[in-house]
């Protein structure tokens, strides 16, 4: 096959895939696409089928000996541009689609070579000019969710998001951490990350895993887990995951200036009413010495100081984060229940559901 054609066809493979900038027919992808993958990899990451398969079926698929296509796809896995994961002792591959997907694994490992950097104007040059050719993404349904993980949450009726969180970590093995996406790619680029802590990209189960033995992930003990969630509050990062409240295969620590996720949150005019935890900063006045950390630290700038020396918040755009309440010396901020808020999709099936009616409505 030509050149010219295994991108073209690579071009339609990546807008089946869906998913964020799943693929658009500009300059700015081919050279993208063009330094990712050889042309002998683009071909097979087209023949892909949607679920994980061994190198010996896909290779039949192609008409091609498996000794010919076990490498390339081992040099795909390693490079990020195709998922890998061991399944009782047996090898296992994955396609993978943009975002969430090869445009984060490129950056995980946190390298910084040449073609790192490189790697990083490409996904630039191409994610603003896909932004600039479409209409701003109509709000369907959030598919990430702030976590406010912070101790100073109250106690209620609905599950206290701290214990939950523990939960997780409790539940997941093995739990990775590797660089953060958004941040590494902005260094890369020769951007201020304004002192934020790069190593806080949690991944839990088989993300975990592929981040492991592909992505230089760094394995973490139940208690590392819990230090990165503490070190990246107390940088005022904000956490995230998925917008599903059963399971979770990742937790970001996400800053205002960088962050993907919280950039297109920002970028609506109420961005607390799309992007939100479910619970709000309440203020103790007479704990409060009006030092206005809370109103420096929050990331959207929902905070203002009152009247009466007490800070008040804008719920249009506060995200209920807690980066407030956990930079407050004098405990005088307590995260209490959104009023009205609705409990997110308990997994992905009822997650996709709701972006499917979101899109619909
Ligand atoms: S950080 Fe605490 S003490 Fe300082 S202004 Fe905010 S609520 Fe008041
Ligand atoms: S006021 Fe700001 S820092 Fe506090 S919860 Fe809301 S968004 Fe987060």
């Amino acid at each position: 096959m030509a050149m010219q054609d295994v991108y073209r066809q690579l071009l339609d493979v990546m807008k089946k895939r869906g998913g964020g900038y799943s693929g658009m027919d500009i300059p700015e992808f081919y050279a993208l696409v063009e330094e990712l993958f050889t042309p002998g990899e683009a071909e097979v990451n087209n023949a892909m089928p949607r679920g994980p398969f061994a190198a010996k079926d896909l290779a039949g698929q192609m008409g091609r000996d498996e000794a010919e296509i076990e490498p390339i796809l081992e040099s795909m896995a390693n490079k990020g541009v195709c998922m890998a994961v061991t399944m009782k002792g047996a090898q296992f591959y994955q396609s993978a689609r943009f975002m969430p997907g090869i445009l984060e694994f490129q950056f995980m490992p946190g390298k910084t070579t040449d073609r790192d950097k490189k790697i990083a104007r490409l996904i630039h040059d191409y994610e603003k000019a896909f932004d600039s050719k479409i209409s701003p993404r109509a709000t369907a349904f959030p598919t990430t969710r702030v976590i406010t993980v912070d101790k100073t949450v109250e106690a209620g009726n609905q599950v206290h998001t701290y214990d939950q969180v523990q939960t997780f970590i409790d539940k997941y093995e093995p739990i990775a951490v590797t660089a953060c996406y958004c941040r590494h790619a902005a260094s890369l680029r020769d951007e201020d990350i304004h002192g934020m802590p790069l190593d806080v990209c949690m991944q839990f189960g088989m993300g975990a895993q592929f981040a492991i033995e592909r992505l230089g992930g760094r394995k973490l003990t139940k208690q590392e887990a819990r230090d990165v969630l503490d070190r990246s509050e107390d940088a005022g990062l904000i956490h995230m995951s998925v917008n599903t409240s059963d399971d979770i295969g990742f937790i970001c620590n996400c800053d205002r200036w960088h962050c993907v996720a919280v950039k297109n949150a920002l970028s609506k005019p109420k961005p607390g009413l799309f992007f939100n935890s479910g619970f709000e900063p309440s203020f103790d006045a007479e704990a409060c010495i009006a030092c206005e950390t809370c109103i420096d630290r929050c990331p959207p700038e929902a905070l203002t100081m009152g009247d009466d020396d007490v800070p008040k918040v804008n719920l249009d755009l506060c995200f209920g984060c807690a980066v407030c309440a956990t930079g407050c010396t004098e405990e005088a901020i307590t995260m209490v229940n959104k009023p009205g808020f609705a409990a997110p999709p308990k997994n992905g099936k009822e997650l996709v559901a709701a972006i499917k009616a979101g899109a619909a409505g």
